[in-house]
């Protein structure tokens, strides 16, 4: 592939500067629209991460120790600067990831709702006091930084996931390294230069870039106490078990396969347009895309017919065009893949209702298309329902019963997001009561919590025991102390008690 003319070298940002490292290997960013090659991404190397993690150490001694009040103020500016950079971040997002522009932008918003919860530290770090516990005995809990952290993001969300971690890890009074995805990494160099204009000191918010060799290393170095991480299923089991093994705090966010039950007292209409929007919205590459429509009874035919009319609808455009409802997948590879479960399905007998694989952008032959497809009739055991296939792919799965739909959520090993559509509440207390899911959507099909709920799934989709962001966020970036104190007033010596104490 020929250099594009534009390219230009991502660098890191450590100790609040920008520097090229002393990393030699190089990665090339691609725009997946045209499959043009637009940067050069330096990987750090060993010497790197270990001046990074120490001018964090540094940083994080000060930081920990500064005053509520300012921490919010550097909190309050970095939020009105990223709300300046909207067009800018999202820019940087579609360029690198291909997503259209208007999702992009939705993506920094909900980064957005997350840097304003972080504001509000002073109330979330309140701590407990009890008076009295004993006479002249009180006892008062609060919590402290756990030190450093590093965040380890995918690809998906350039923006949105880093900020699900760095303002709750710093209003926290952390020092935070972030190791973005070699993919996507232009976005996070912006958000550094945004949290210096907002007078963050040096080492507290750095960016170190690599792959899986950088990330080794902030798994095992001893001067990182926690790590956030969030990507595929294996290699959050991965993080969590070397992080875990090296005494490090650890919340590990895996993928998914999330299920939407439509029964057919739902209005169809309405579900057919937030199927398809969930399903081929972001090319299908979010982690709380919908997967699997489980159409029970029969609702069934109608439902088909109805996404199939919208998804034949959605305009795949270069996601800088105006009109464009969706972009390109991520890449070569995994437009290979996504095309090769598509095959799989076809094969082992499924009906194909829409078929994205042979879709042409004119003008943009070299990008990484996929268009939106959907299958019906798919079985348990075909790839297209194993796979979390991470691409514009609605699979239809038949069960007969609003149990058989809950038994089959609940068989797969996943456990992100879900939803269903019904009239009934009945029905979807019954639902919300009964998977074993993190995130339950009553006629909402993209779950996401709001910043002041956590976010998190369950069983493969989640390692480590703390959701992210959120009051959870709060817990996992910081540890508590409870302080039992007595004041005695002269001369009230009592003489030594050998028994345990109680009040
Ligand atoms: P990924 O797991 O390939 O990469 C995530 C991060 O880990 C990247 O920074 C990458 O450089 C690093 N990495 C990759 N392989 C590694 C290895 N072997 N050792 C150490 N580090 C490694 O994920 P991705 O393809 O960038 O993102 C898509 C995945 O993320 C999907 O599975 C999606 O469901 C998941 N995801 C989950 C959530 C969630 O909240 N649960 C949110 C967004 C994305």
């Amino acid at each position: 592939m020929p250099l594009s003319t534009k390219t230009t070298t991502i660098s890191h940002f450590i100790n609040g500067v920008e520097t090229t490292g002393e990393g030699n290997s190089i990665l090339p960013v691609r725009n997946p629209a045209t499959g043009q090659m637009t940067g050069e991404l330096r990987l750090a190397n060993e010497a790197d991460l270990n001046t990074a993690v120490a001018a964090a150490r540094k940083a994080a001694e000060t930081w920990g120790d500064i005053s509520l009040a300012k921490r919010t103020a550097v909190l309050f500016k970095f939020r009105e600067l990223v709300a300046a950079h909207v067009d800018d971040l999202a820019e940087l997002i579609t360029a690198e990831h291909g997503k259209v522009l208007s999702d992009a932008k939705g993506e920094i918003g909900r980064g957005l709702e997350v840097i304003e919860f972080a504001c509000g530290v002073p109330q979330l770090l309140k701590g407990d006091y009890s008076d009295q516990v004993s006479t002249g005995i009180d006892v008062f809990s609060f919590r402290e930084p756990i030190g450093v952290v590093a965040g380890i993001t995918p690809f998906n969300f350039p923006v949105m996931v880093p900020l699900w971690m760095a303002p709750m890890a710093i209003a926290t009074g952390n020092a935070f390294i972030l190791k973005p995805s070699h993919r996507v990494p232009s976005a996070a160099m912006l958000l550094a230069d945004l949290f210096t204009q907002a007078g963050l000191p040096d080492g507290v918010f750095q960016v170190l870039h690599g792959d899986r060799e950088v990330v080794s290393g902030l798994l095992t170095h001893p001067d990182i106490d926690g790590i956030s991480f969030v990507g595929s299923t294996p290699v959050a089991k991965h993080i969590n078990e070397v992080a875990t093994a090296h005494g490090k705090r650890v919340q590990a966010l895996g993928g998914a396969k999330n299920h939407a039950i439509v029964l057919p007292d739902a209005d169809l209409d309405n579900a057919a347009d937030h199927l398809a929007a969930a399903a081929f919205g972001s090319a299908g590459q979010r982690c709380m895309a919908i997967s699997v429509a489980a159409s029970v009874g029969d609702a069934a035919d109608l439902l088909v017919k109805k996404v199939e009319e919208r998804a034949v609808a959605v305009k795949v455009k270069n996601g800088t065009e105006p009109d464009a409802d969706m972009g390109p997948v991520i890449g070569a590879d995994s437009r290979n893949f996504i095309v090769k479960t598509i095959g799989e399905a076809e094969a082992a007998g499924a009906a194909m209702v829409v078929d994205g694989r042979d879709l042409v952008v004119p003008g943009h032959e070299e990008g990484f298309w996929v268009g939106p497809t959907v299958i019906d009739h798919v079985k348990t055991e075909m790839s297209a329902y194993t796979e979390e296939i991470f691409g514009p792919v609605l699979v239809v799965v038949r069960v007969d019963t609003l149990e058989d739909g809950i038994n089959l959520i609940n068989s797969n090993p996943y456990g992100n997001g879900t939803a269903i559509f019904t009239s009934s509440g009945a029905a979807a207390r019954k639902f919300q009561r009964s998977v074993d899911v993190g995130m339950i959507g009553i006629n909402v099909p993209l779950p996401v919590p709001v910043a002041y709920h956590s976010f998190g799934g369950w069983k493969a989709s989640l390692f480590g025991d703390k959701h992210i962001y959120g009051p959870e966020g709060v817990s996992f970036y910081t540890r508590g102390k409870v302080v039992t104190s007595r004041w005695p007033e002269a001369s009230h010596a009592s003489g030594a008690s050998y028994n345990f104490p109680s009040s």
